[in-house]
């Protein structure tokens, strides 16, 4: 239950990606309430978090009402149509892509002994290519519309832009150091008092002040619940290297000795991590370990954290959004996924309440936010468990320990019987797209994992035919970069996933609907 009171102020505290996401969602369901944001330009904000999934993009123009064009030309993302896995059997050279569309793993299991022809998107992912097509003398066409995407986003642009979109939208700006907070003799939260000295109250708070969690943990004392009997990992580097002008359409993950690397690409130069344990290996190993494979690297940065989430999403007229209230590592790009879905479940809650939140609405919606999460937890043990590329003391831990518990009878039934996409509907995160049954099937398939059948129900010549037109028009399609011209010389392009009954972006709102 809130506090009791009408909900006409909010607070949101802290500045990072979630806090921007936050106020700027609260402020597309709530016009009429007054919203401040609240973060210290003395405490920096975290800094990395660039690659998204494939609900990004239409929440930043579907729900926070973004100009596509404006965001494109300011932001300046380069697309990402999936993750390329660097990862499962020991063959260096063997890889499997992760793309955002969904297709036909098992047959492609089945009949070429690999999955990279599973889908378009694939195919397209491992020629390079992305999915604009000039063919002959025809004007390009673009199949934007029909296939999703995410972004790659470079943080501090993406930040610049939320800020000025926060200053247009009529969002309070407060910088501050909270010091202090005040309570009342229930529990409720009054107020945040900052170094100056200053009382700033709202009627309800939202917390986004990262690992800190200065609010929902320290404050409300809600527990921390660790993932880390499934996720060993606690620790990344990241930097920046030179690009030769080649802008890969996909984000990659590459296993290294003590946990995996991530490319980002982005317009002038690649974005990179090592994300690792540091129980398994020194901060000063790890650096000369990640220098040693990626050669051309720029000074790296460090950053320690925990992976796990707080028992509650919402605890009194508090809110936690971000790494406040949960965190796993980066390697589904899944922190902005979360904190879009944060934001939006909270705001069409406090929408709808027309008062405090009640004890209905906040079980509810917190059992929503804490099932996402773990579901991602399961998800990502899937990637720990059974990645054998590597036999140092890290992966051998993961693959004999990894806590998969969460997952496994999905695992025992597609060892029996193949893929999970013809045999369940039961796995899904909250009617996206990603991480559910045929994702599981792509991490299964693609880490090699022994099965006793496929479960393939395509005949070989449906399939064939089907990855023939996928390869042609995967040769008619433009390399990213030149792609990336293009759509600049006709941004009116950007706008055609908008419209149209099928694209896949005017049908996100239903899924959202379906979640809420
Ligand atoms: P922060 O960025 O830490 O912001 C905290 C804010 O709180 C700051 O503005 C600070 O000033 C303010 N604050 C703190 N204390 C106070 C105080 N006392 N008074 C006033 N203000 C205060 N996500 C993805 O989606 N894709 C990725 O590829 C990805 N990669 C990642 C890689 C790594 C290594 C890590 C650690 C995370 C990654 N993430 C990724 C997650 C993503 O970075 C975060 O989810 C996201 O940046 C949200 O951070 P935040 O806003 O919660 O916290």
């Amino acid at each position: 239950m809130g506090n009791g009171k009408q909900i006409r102020s909010i607070g949101v505290i802290g500045g990072g990606s979630a806090g921007y996401l936050a106020a700027l969602t609260l402020r597309a369901h709530l016009p009429d309430t007054s919203i401040s944001l609240l973060e210290s330009s003395s405490i920096p904000v975290i800094g990395v978090g660039e690659a998204t999934t494939s609900e990004f993009p239409p929440f930043l123009y579907k729900v926070l009402g973004f100009d596509i064009e404006d965001f494109f030309a300011k932001v300046r993302p380069t697309y990402k149509l999936g993750i390329r896995f660097n990862w499962g059997g020991r063959d260096e050279d063997h890889y499997f892509n992760y793309a955002f569309d969904t297709g036909s793993a098992a047959e492609s299991q089945e009949y070429d002994g690999n999955i990279k022809r599973a889908t378009l998107l694939s195919v397209l992912m491992s020629e390079h290519r992305h999915p604009v097509v000039r063919s002959g003398d025809q004007p390009p066409f673009s199949l934007e519309p029909l296939y999703p995407y995410g972004y790659h986003i470079d943080n501090k642009r993406f930040l610049g832009y939320l800020h000025e979109q926060a200053r247009a939208r009529d969002i309070t700006h407060i910088d501050a150091t909270v010091d202090e907070v005040v309570q009342s003799a229930d529990g409720t939260m009054e107020a945040v008092v900052d170094t100056e000295g200053v009382r700033h109250e709202f009627d309800f708070f939202i917390d986004c002040t990262g690992f800190r969690s200065l609010l929902l943990e320290k404050t409300m004392g809600s527990p921390f619940l660790s993932y880390a009997s499934t996720l060993f990992t606690d620790s990344a580097l990241f930097a920046t290297a030179p690009h030769d002008g080649e802008i890969k359409p996909y984000t990659r993950a590459q296993t290294m000795d003590n946990g995996w690397a991530w490319t980002i690409p982005m317009r002038d130069e690649d974005h990179l991590g090592y994300v690792y344990s540091s129980s398994y290996v020194t901060d000063e190993e790890a650096d000369a370990e990640f220098r040693r494979v990626y050669p051309g690297l720029g000074p790296t940065r460090q950053v320690r954290f925990r992976s796990g989430r707080h028992d509650e999403f919402i605890k009194g007229n508090v809110a936690a959004i971000g790494n406040s209230y949960g965190f796993v590592e980066p390697l589904e790009s899944t922190g902005l996924f979360v904190i879009c879905r944060q934001s939006l479940l909270l705001a069409m809650a406090l929408a709808e309440s027309d008062g405090p939140l009640t004890t209905k609405t906040t079980d509810a919606v917190n059992g929503a936010i804490s099932d996402t999460w773990d579901f991602i937890r399961w998800f990502l043990s899937v990637h720990y468990r059974y990645n054998t590329r590597r036999d140092t003391p890290f992966w051998r831990a993961c693959r004999e320990s990894t806590d998969i518990s969460g997952v496994e009878r999905w695992v025992d039934r597609f060892r029996e019987k193949g893929a999970l996409t013809y045999s369940t509907t039961d796995l899904s995160v909250g009617g996206t797209i990603n991480f559910g049954a045929y994702g599981h099937d792509v991490l299964l398939f693609g880490q090699q994992v022994p099965h006793k059948a496929t479960g393939a129900r395509e005949t070989r010549e449906e399939y064939e035919r089907r990855a023939a037109g996928y390869e042609e028009l995967a040769r008619d399609a433009m390399p990213q970069a030149e792609a990336l011209r293009f759509l600049e010389e006709h941004p009116e392009i950007l706008r055609e996933p908008m419209s149209g009954a099928n694209s896949w972006m005017a049908k996100f709102m239903d899924s959202v609907i379906d979640i809420c």
